[in-house]
């Protein structure tokens, strides 16, 4: 069997070395930063193990539960009834269900059917190749008119993608109801998951199962170039030791590559250049008070700078305190990405206190400014044929992160799987 490096302990890499070690690969997985996780990391917020970024779990999310299994931890999911809000004009109304949009008075009748009708069919629609080369906004406008892309969509969109916000792939937008739309109890309930414990549940289980079966996680050691030798990937080398390989699988955002991979031909190096990510600055809360009794509140409204607020103790309990999300999405280029902390938690309180003016300064018990460069991938209408193959023109090394499943958007189970994937394609030693 190989001896497999793989670049990066996120979920997708972590997904990879377990899967590697259970066909009998001899695994070592290489992270920058200190402890394992990336994105699905947990830290201490006051005294609450808590996940640097919300997750939730869809009824879709297969290879999730798969792994689960195959770690033994299938018991620490759980299913909760939860339910969204839009805030506009100053009031949250109720959201994601057939009585709520009846019942919502800033969209007329017609532009109602025409929003029940893009929801209705992209919830139930299987493919996506006709919407490959289609832009969101033409997508939405085409369904529901510009009205509703004006009141619904626009400013959600602005906020988050900013320069970006009308070259968006209409399939990816797809996936994204799709996914919520499908994980319901019954058409007037959304349901989601999560783990008791948090993402920090799945990373330290996965980081057991690797550990047990003889892998080794060289944490806090970044990888600095891929190594080839006679023409295949050699090894990685790192800012404390080379690291041999007959087989690497890189995790790593895609906008890092080009330094780590000088051996890639020209083409391969601008594909990966030509990817473009947002970064996130998230701001976690902990509240006396709750916001909303929502889990997930849309914001449109002229004087709050962030397109939604996600209460997550409305799905994961915390105990008696409230845990409210508010990601600041942006490109790193963005003037608003160099403010500092206390900029970021001053608007974050004020969206907080404009969905729910009862909530004081006085009710922030302590709080998280947590930032990432690589937080999503910008994904353009024709974003599949840009996408360069996993296995890359060097033999042995093979490159992806969350943009490699798209029309998918980033998640957990998707990176499971794709990981898992990059592991059984790993050949033996030649
Ligand atoms: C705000 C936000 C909300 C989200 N909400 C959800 C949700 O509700 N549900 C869901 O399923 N998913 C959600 N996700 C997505 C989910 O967290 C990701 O899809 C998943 O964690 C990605 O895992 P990964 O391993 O692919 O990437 P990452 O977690 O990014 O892992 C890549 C790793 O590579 C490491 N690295 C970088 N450079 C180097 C180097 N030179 N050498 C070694 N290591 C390096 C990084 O430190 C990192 O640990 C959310 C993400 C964000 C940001």
């Amino acid at each position: 069997m190989a001896r497999v490096v793989i670049l990066g302990a996120g979920v997708m890499g972590l997904g990879a070395a377990s899967r590697a070690l259970r066909l009998g690969h001899e695994v070592t997985v290489i992270e920058a930063a200190p402890e394992p996780g990336g994105m699905a990391a947990h830290f201490d917020l006051a005294g609450l193990s808590i996940e640097r970024f919300y997750h939730f779990i869809c009824k879709s999310d297969a290879t999730t539960f798969e792994v689960l299994r195959e770690l033994g931890i299938e018991d620490r999911l759980r299913w909760r009834l939860t339910s969204m809000g839009y805030f506009t004009h100053g009031c949250v109304y109720p959201w994601g269900n057939p009585l709520a949009l009846l019942t919502f008075p800033h969209l007329g009748p017609i532009e109602k059917l025409r929003y029940a009708a893009l929801m209705f069919v992209s919830v139930k629609r299987e493919r996506w190749d006709s919407l490959e080369r289609v832009d969101a906004r033409d997508w939405i406008t085409r369904w529901c008119g510009e009205s509703v892309y004006r009141k619904l969509w626009d400013r959600l969109f602005a906020l988050k993608f900013y320069e970006y916000a009308d070259d968006i792939s209409a399939s990816w937008i797809w996936t994204r109801v799709k996914r919520i739309g499908r994980s319901r109890r019954s058409m007037m309930q959304e349901e989601l998951g999560y783990l008791e414990g948090g993402s920090e549940t799945l990373v330290s289980a996965l980081v057991k199962d690797i550990e047990t079966r003889g892998g080794h996680l060289a944490l806090g050691e970044a990888a600095v170039n891929v190594t080839t030798a006679n023409g295949r990937v050699s090894g990685v080398r790192t800012t404390k030791t080379l690291h041999p390989a007959e087989a690497v699988i890189s995790t790593v955002p895609t906008p890092l590559l080009c330094d780590l991979m000088p051996d890639l031909n020209a083409a391969e190096l601008a594909a990966y250049a030509a990817i473009a990510n947002i970064g996130v600055v998230c701001v976690v809360l902990k509240l006396r008070k709750s916001a909303s009794p929502h889990f997930w509140v849309n914001i449109v409204d002229p004087k709050i700078n962030v397109p939604g607020i996600i209460e997550f103790s409305n799905l994961r309990p915390t105990g008696d305190d409230v845990v409210v999300f508010v990601p600041f999405y942006m490109p790193v280029t963005n003037a608003l990405w160099p403010r500092d902390n206390d900029a970021f938690l001053s608007d974050a309180m004020r969206a907080v206190r404009r969905v729910n003016p009862s909530v004081t300064d006085a009710d922030l018990i302590a709080h998280h400014v947590g930032r990432l460069r690589h937080a999503q991938p910008v994904c353009p209408p024709g974003f599949a044929a840009k996408l360069p193959p996993v296995q890359t023109s060097v033999p042995g090394l093979q490159i992806a992160d969350t943009c490699f499943y798209y029309p998918e958007d980033r998640g957990i189970s998707e990176s499971l799987r794709l990981g898992r994937a990059m592991a059984d394609a790993v050949g033996a030693r030649p």
